[in-house]
């Protein structure tokens, strides 16, 4: 599980916590363990007297406006320099560095060799280009996946990274419960364990869709292709709704005065997904993660 890189320490005080172990300009950086990740954010310090820091180095320029980062400077480190070597902080830096590099290859060993090389070889069979806000993938002839899949999602395949092996995540309305009638075996679909309380997730993901879809706005499915453990290209669906619901508001009240047969709905598909509330941007998660 990830933990906060001054957990391990907590009895004393460290010397990156007490304000006289930095001076203004020392170059550092903010680490946090997430996942399976250890972050490290590039800072300046600002002032020591009050904890703040300016983000990047001192050559980005100086509109940068300085500030606080959580935890003052409990998860800061000194890196190096010719200047001003910081033993305790360089010691801290590495065993973080290493402790994570453990996890990781723990955790990205639940996966089989088979599964990784599987993974490897789809991203490496789609041709992404530059759309407005990013990039959107195809995947090419030479992808192992099948042809009707190809095809609906060419264009459509968006990069997204996240602690599995995910191939791509897509946004795109496709109608995914047609498309799996039509084409029966070719793909799975795994849905989240943790969520599945009843075993028959997938069915009420399709009826929420469908109820969606016959009240007269267009519904949406956003779905993972993700490889399994041993090396199983699979669909995990991620949230069901509808960008016609987005009210910008979480406020259950703001819908029901909005429109009656939108509040109807909403009730209707929360009752039927039974996972997790409705999220602003007009879609419930299927999925815990
Ligand atoms: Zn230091
Ligand atoms: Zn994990």
């Amino acid at each position: 599980m990830p933990a906060g890189p001054s957990d391990s320490a907590r009895s004393t005080t460290e010397a990156w916590e007490s304000g006289d172990h930095w001076n203004i300009g020392d170059r550092a950086v903010w680490v946090a363990q997430t996942g399976h990740r250890l972050i490290e954010f590039e800072v300046t310090i600002a002032s020591p007297d009050n904890g703040t820091v300016l983000s990047g180095s001192l050559s980005g320029g100086n509109e940068r406006e300085p500030f606080e980062l959580p935890g003052r400077f409990g998860n800061v480190r000194h890196t190096g320099s010719e200047q001003r070597y910081c033993l305790p902080c360089a010691r801290s830096l590495h065993e973080l560095r290493t402790q994570t590099r453990r996890w990781t290859d723990l955790h990205w060993g639940g996966w089989s060799p088979r599964a990784h090389r599987k993974h490897a070889l789809l991203q490496a069979s789609i041709e992404w280009q530059r759309v407005i806000g990013g990039f959107r993938g195809t995947f090419t002839r030479a992808a192992d996946v099948p042809d009707w899949l190809r095809q609906v999602t060419a264009g459509a395949l968006i990069r997204s990274y996240s602690d599995s092996l995910r191939v791509a995540r897509i946004e795109e309305p496709i109608d995914w419960p047609t498309m799996f009638t039509d084409h029966p075996g070719d793909l799975r679909i795994v849905v989240d364990k943790s969520l599945d309380t009843d075993g028959d997730l997938w069915s009420r993901i399709t009826k929420a869709y469908n109820a969606i879809g016959d009240s007269g706005i267009a519904a949406h499915l956003t779905v993972d292709l993700e490889v399994t453990a041993d090396g199983e290209l699979v669909l995990n669906p991620y949230a069901v709704g509808s960008a016609e619901l987005d009210t910008t508001t979480d406020d259950p009240e703001y819908y029901l005065q909005l429109d009656p047969r939108h509040a109807a709905l909403i009730d209707h598909v929360t009752a039927t997904l039974s996972t997790g509330p409705l999220q602003p941007a007009g879609f419930w998660p299927v999925t815990s993660q």
